[in-house]
């Protein structure tokens, strides 16, 4: 098992899949799954508020591992994640969302479940709540202004003061949902090539096995 943790656009995506493919592994984006709560609860016309009604909607949503794909991911109610997940309006919502303790306590169930036979997993917490004895858990962090700069490139070149402000709101709610993590591995990839973030991480993992 591989945690890598992370805030929005510090690369942690682009990471945990190259390295699943790398390892062949199953990679699992645990923020798809805030995302598919979020904009369940917005088709409904749930309140983000409404932690019980947020549960529910949690609790119904089925998520699995697809394995016919390279890397295995993730499919929810049998089908790829949608690109609506990556909304702006799902956006605005999903920290919000994903503050109710009981969400995160059962979406960390489907995660431990899906991840329990090994794979590279993607979060805020995975290294901290979900995994903590995970093999390796990385931190993977970047510059703000760098971080929105990807982000609004991936977004199609969105206006970039609108990617920082919706980047920096996101960061400060998702903080306080978030314990600090002695990660084995920190890297800022503000500098450096996703080729060099990938080597730096597989050196840190051999040395890991190799200790182990
Ligand atoms: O990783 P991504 O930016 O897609 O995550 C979307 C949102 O889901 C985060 O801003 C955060 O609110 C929530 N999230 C979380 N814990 C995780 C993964 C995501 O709270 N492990």
């Amino acid at each position: 098992m591989i945690a890598i943790d992370g805030p929005a656009g510090s690369g942690k995506s682009t990471l945990a899949r190259r390295l699943a493919l790398e390892l062949d592994l199953p990679y699992l984006n645990t923020g798809l799954m805030y995302r598919a709560v979020t904009l369940e609860a917005i088709r409904r016309g749930v309140d983000p508020d409404d932690g019980a009604a947020l549960a529910e909607i949690a609790r119904g949503l089925r998520f699995e591992l697809d394995r016919s794909t390279r890397p295995p991911e993730l499919r929810i109610e049998g089908a790829p994640p949608s690109p609506e997940l990556r909304s702006p309006e799902v956006e605005a919502l999903v920290s919000r969302v994903s503050r109710h303790p009981e969400v995160r306590g059962i979406l960390r169930g489907e995660q431990r479940r899906l991840g329990h036979a090994g794979g590279v997993v993607e979060g805020r917490d995975i290294g901290t709540v979900v995994f903590p004895d995970a093999t390796l858990r990385v931190l993977l962090t970047a510059h703000p202004e760098e971080r929105a700069a990807r982000r609004a490139r991936e977004l199609g070149e969105a206006p970039l003061e609108a990617v920082e402000r919706s980047i920096e709101a996101r960061d400060r709610e998702d903080e306080r949902n978030v314990p600090a993590l002695e990660p084995d591995l920190e890297l800022d990839s503000t500098a450096l090539s996703p080729d060099r973030v990938l080597e730096l991480v597989l050196e840190a993992l051999r040395e890991r096995i190799g200790e182990a």
